[in-house]
């Protein structure tokens, strides 16, 4: 790192970006990822800046580094942390809620966290909603996205915020699109954005304003910015098809520079002019329980999910 001096005041850099190449130093960094991300909000028509939003916080580097960045642009951003109850011998979901809240600890006044504990709310948390023995941890982890995103959108429409917005970054989304276009799933390609649109069934807008920073960068923003994160991976995710994909994108980086970033811009752009056509959408109706959006008739899966398993009796073990 050291041979690189910083482009704009030529002092010692803290990180080198051969993909755009250039070289920062600390605070110039930090300058570069907010006006980024300002830009990046304003070419997507993310949200405007009287736009109170809601913050999905996991207590990772990438989004409390959003939360902090969305903070010092000066947006109306509050928190929600969803406690899912992981415990996995390592205490993660409590771990992951404690550097959340020591975050909060520092916010201005006006400015909150919103904390949803699914055990106190549904008397399960998604490892028992998942169910104990069936389907391992690919279930889990299924489970679990599905829990977050219905949660989320219900928070936000129960609490009026008009977007909900995610930690996601490129190496994220380049590895979800790399695993689509191995399928060529068609259904999900035209689905995958950094902003998708709010719905008259009562789906929030969601957004994601570090899709275009790679991993590395939202590691440095945080380390650069003393914000306290935590370093593990949830313990389930471990083997996940998608860190292999990762993997092989990092590879493929490490030979040519932005290679990843131009995978997705490349798609984005092919996405724009229309290559994936959206007229293969299910018929969506409103879920008799919850009131959100499902292909399904009746119960929306979340419903199904929360439903059966209160039949099924409290969770044994505790
Ligand atoms: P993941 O699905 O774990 O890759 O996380 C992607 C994004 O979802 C994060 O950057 C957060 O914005 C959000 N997120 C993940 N876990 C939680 C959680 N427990 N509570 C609130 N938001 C979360
Ligand atoms: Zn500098
Ligand atoms: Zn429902």
């Amino acid at each position: 790192m050291g041979v690189h001096r910083c482009r704009k005041c030529a002092a010692d850099s803290v990180i080198n970006m051969p993909q755009h190449r250039l070289a920062l130093c600390g605070e110039h960094f930090l300058e570069w990822v907010e006006k980024s991300t300002l830009d990046f909000i304003g070419k997507h028509r993310m949200f405007e800046p009287q736009d109170r939003v809601l913050v999905a916080v996991s207590g990772g580097k990438d989004s409390l580094s959003l939360w902090r960045i969305l903070l010092k642009l000066g947006y109306q951003a509050d928190g929600l942390y969803i406690d899912l109850g992981i415990d996995a011998g390592c205490d993660y979901s409590k771990r992951s809620g404690d550097y959340v809240r020591k975050f909060a600890g520092d916010l201005s006044p006006g400015i909150e966290l919103h904390v949803l504990d699914l055990a106190s709310v549904y008397g399960k948390a998604v490892p028992e909603m998942a169910g104990r023995r069936a389907g391992g941890r690919k279930k889990l982890c299924s489970v679990c996205g599905l829990v977050k995103r219905h949660e989320m959108n219900r928070m936000a429409r129960e609490l009026g915020y008009p977007v909900i917005v995610t930690g996601h970054n490129l190496d994220d989304e380049a590895a979800v699109l790399f695993g689509n276009t191995l399928r060529w799933d068609v259904e999900y390609l035209v689905r995958q954005a950094p902003v998708l649109p709010a719905d008259d069934l009562g789906l929030v807008k969601r957004a994601k304003p570090l899709a275009r920073f790679y991993e590395r960068e939202s590691a440095a923003y945080a380390i650069v910015s003393n914000i306290d994160y935590i370093e593990e991976e949830c313990p389930f995710s471990k083997g996940a098809t998608s860190i292999r994909y990762k993997e092989v994108l990092n590879s493929m980086e490490s030979g040519s520079a932005g290679t990843k970033l131009q995978f997705y811009h490349s798609f984005l752009r092919a996405r724009k002019k229309g290559l994936f056509p959206d007229n293969e959408r299910p018929e969506l109706q409103v879920c008799e329980k919850c009131g959100q959006a499902t292909g399904l008739s009746g119960l929306c899966a979340f419903c199904r999910l929360t439903d059966q398993e209160k039949a099924a009796g409290p969770a044994n073990g505790e």
